[in-house]
């Protein structure tokens, strides 16, 4: 990496005053400059394609009726849009404190404005030569940020964390059932004498397993295990015919199963994905739509900081075990939805090594880190190293930001096999640009359509992404705003790092505003001290005599500051939003909550869950006080009249 960037010194300090375009579009000349730039660039080369082709619209023809006729419905239907799009949401304000939205980066949206006049499709680098390379380098940026060896890591660009999730889940099946796979097609190409590597660290003979140890292979096992196969055939195509052959990928599930139960003898339960009870809702939708069926997805309870909690995932574990249940995957969530919670993913892996190491159980392990990813910016130095926590701390001074623990559970997305990251989240980047990482790029071949399992090493394939993902066309423009972005902010303390710090800053002195705020004869009750940049609380008052009418109140505060059908935009002075801590899922990590609001667990029950109000702080400037508004202050008091006018 070198150590001028721009023509300056990486180590000059970088004003984040300079990376959006500005509530009040503050950066607006050098934003249009550019832009102006990029378009007529765009120009040029289509000017300088074949000049000897001439022109195919004349200027003559510029001043006919029919030519002005189009060209009048163009200007007239382009006022109108920019008229209706007034009504939309304004995610650049400082006021905006709802969603998980905000502004964006100018390097990311100039970056997509420039390459959308290319229309690039990354579906293969045939037609995107250019952002298929950058998509592949903002992989291995976001790989090397994890911790993953970048030699042997693959990843790419998604439409969003939800694709991500489904396509490391994806993997993690096929890589799950494999052995079996390979113990059926080595038998069937009379290749005898295969040896698996076992959790408890042992080598045992593939055809001497039975169902539940060909279950509990690790994920890195399988695929030596499938490597060896591969090896000792020596002819690729009948490798890959043979897998096909009696892999679940092939087969589907009923045929799988019928065969898994008459060849062992044993109708094994289904295979079980472990997740904590923050978890996103996309993980019932994949578990759907993959056919693990939603009754396999657990949910794993957290602990009072959102987290989940190390010690129910080991009994978990224990107890599938126990009736002889495998573990597709263990999904740990850095940085939940609701909240921002951290998961302790350092004892999360450390539950891993344990129940293979005593009880030979092996899993995948998968990060959500949708949102919290590009947190893990904070614990590498420009230099790509691993910083000390003491050193991460210090820059945040005087806020303690952040927790060792979160430090740590940022850190362990190493010991990862795959972690899903969206840059159109804590990227700041616009849509669509989700991420998935892969530890071992291996496993892309068990997803590969049309694949040989070649297991290419080589330079060759490295365009022919569609063959090795969920989707098809995708947007080259969306992996150039990524590749610009990482550019100026880079995924360092120095670059990303910095900017999240800032929100995580502005988020606390929210939540110290919340919880120590004069808010007359309403309680405020935040939930803990966010991990990241997600403040929560509660409202109770005397006259809510019930839980449900106190969720009543909040959903009603909630709509008086929000958009909806009858209130614009324009009407509201703060935004924010709400969400449910629910029992099923939440259980007694709300208790604290329903205590201050003076409820018992029951109530909890009866109700169904709490509503919380939901501010996510992605504002660097929020704490700050740059400009002449204090706008956390401000949101105070708007809240204030807001709770008075709604009782
Ligand atoms: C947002 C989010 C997702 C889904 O991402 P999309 O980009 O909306 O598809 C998944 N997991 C977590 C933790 C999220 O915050």
């Amino acid at each position: 990496m070198s150590d001028y960037v721009g023509g300056y010194r990486r180590e000059a300090p970088l004003d984040l005053a300079s990376i959006f375009l500005g509530p009040k579009g503050e950066n607006a000349d050098v934003f249009e400059r550019l832009l102006l730039e990029a378009f007529r660039d765009h120009v040029f080369w289509r000017r300088n394609f074949h000049p000897e082709d001439g022109f195919q619209v004349m200027e003559m023809e510029k001043h006919t009726p029919e030519y002005e006729r189009s060209l009048s419905t163009l200007s007239t239907e382009l006022m109108g849009l920019l008229g209706e799009l007034k009504a939309g949401v304004p995610f650049f304000s400082p006021r905006y404190i709802g969603h998980m939205s905000s502004d964006l980066t100018m390097a990311s949206l100039i970056g997509y404005f420039a390459t959308m006049l290319y229309n690039p499709n990354n579906v293969a680098a045939e037609a995107s030569p250019v952002t298929t390379r950058m998509e592949l380098e903002v992989a291995e940026q976001l790989a090397r940020m994890i911790g993953y060896d970048t030699a042997r890591q693959w990843g790419h660009l998604t439409s969003g964390g939800t694709v991500a999730n489904f396509e490391a889940l994806w993997v993690a099946r096929n890589v799950k059932y494999l052995p079996v796979a390979v113990r059926w097609a080595a038998e069937e190409c009379g290749v005898a004498g295969l040896t698996v590597a076992t959790p408890t660290g042992e080598r045992m003979p593939l055809d001497g397993m039975d169902l539940w140890q060909l279950l509990n292979v690790g994920p890195g096992e399988s695929m030596d295990l499938a490597d060896a196969f591969r090896e000792r055939l020596g002819d690729d195509e009948r490798v890959v015919e043979a897998l096909a052959k009696h892999s679940l990928a092939g087969l589907g599930y009923q045929e799988f199963g019928r065969r898994l139960s008459t060849q062992f003898g044993d109708a094994l339960q289904d295979g079980a994905v472990l997740v904590p009870s923050t978890a996103h809702y996309s993980w019932e939708k994949i578990c759907r739509a993959l056919g693990i069926g939603g009754a396999q997805l657990i949910h794993v309870p957290v602990d009072r900081r959102f987290r989940m909690d190390p010690a129910a995932l080991e009994e978990t574990i224990h107890a599938l075990a126990d009736r002889r249940q495998p573990v597709i995957a263990c999904v740990s969530v850095i940085g939940t939805t609701e909240e921002s919670a951290v998961d302790r993913l350092d004892l999360i892996a450390d539950v891993r090594d344990r129940v293979g190491r005593e009880r030979g159980i092996a899993f995948h392990l998968h990060a959500d880190a949708a949102w919290g990813g590009y947190a893990a910016s904070i614990t590498r130095s420009p230099d790509g190293r691993r910083r000390s926590y003491e050193d991460a701390l210090a820059d945040y001074a005087p806020e303690a930001w952040p927790e060792e623990g979160v430090y740590r559970g940022l850190c362990a997305m190493e010991r990862t096999d795959t972690v899903t990251i969206d840059p159109h989240k804590l990227g700041f980047i616009p849509y669509p640009a989700g991420a998935v990482s892969f530890r071992d790029m291996r496993v892309r071949e068990l997803v590969a359509v049309d694949a040989p399992y070649l297991f290419h090493r080589g330079a060759s394939e490295w365009g022919y992404i569609g063959r090795f993902i969920f989707e098809g066309s995708k947007p080259g423009a969306a992996a150039a705003g990524v590749w610009m972005s990482h550019k100026v902010l880079p995924l360092d303390s120095s670059g990303y790092g910095r900017l999240i710090g800032e929100t995580a800053r502005g988020a606390l002195l929210l939540h110290r505003r919340i919880g120590s705020g004069d808010w007359g004869p309403f309680t405020l009750i935040p939930l803990p001290l966010p991990d990241l940049n997600i403040v929560c609380f509660a409202i109770g008052h005397p006259a809510l005599a019930t839980l449900e009418e106190t969720n009543d109140f909040a959903g009603r505060v909630y709509a008086a500051m929000s958009v909806s059908g009858d209130r614009t935009a324009r009407q509201l002075d703060y935004f924010v939003t709400k969400t449910v801590l629910r029992a099923r899922e939440y259980g007694h990590a709300a208790d604290p909550i329903l205590q201050s609001l003076g409820f018992s667990y029951d109530d909890y029950e009866r109700a169904g869950g709490v509503s919380v109000i939901r501010c996510t702080v992605m504002d660097p400037f929020l704490g700050s006080r740059r400009g002449r508004m204090d706008f956390i202050g401000g949101f105070a008091k708007t809240l204030r009249s807001v709770l008075e006018s709604v009782l």
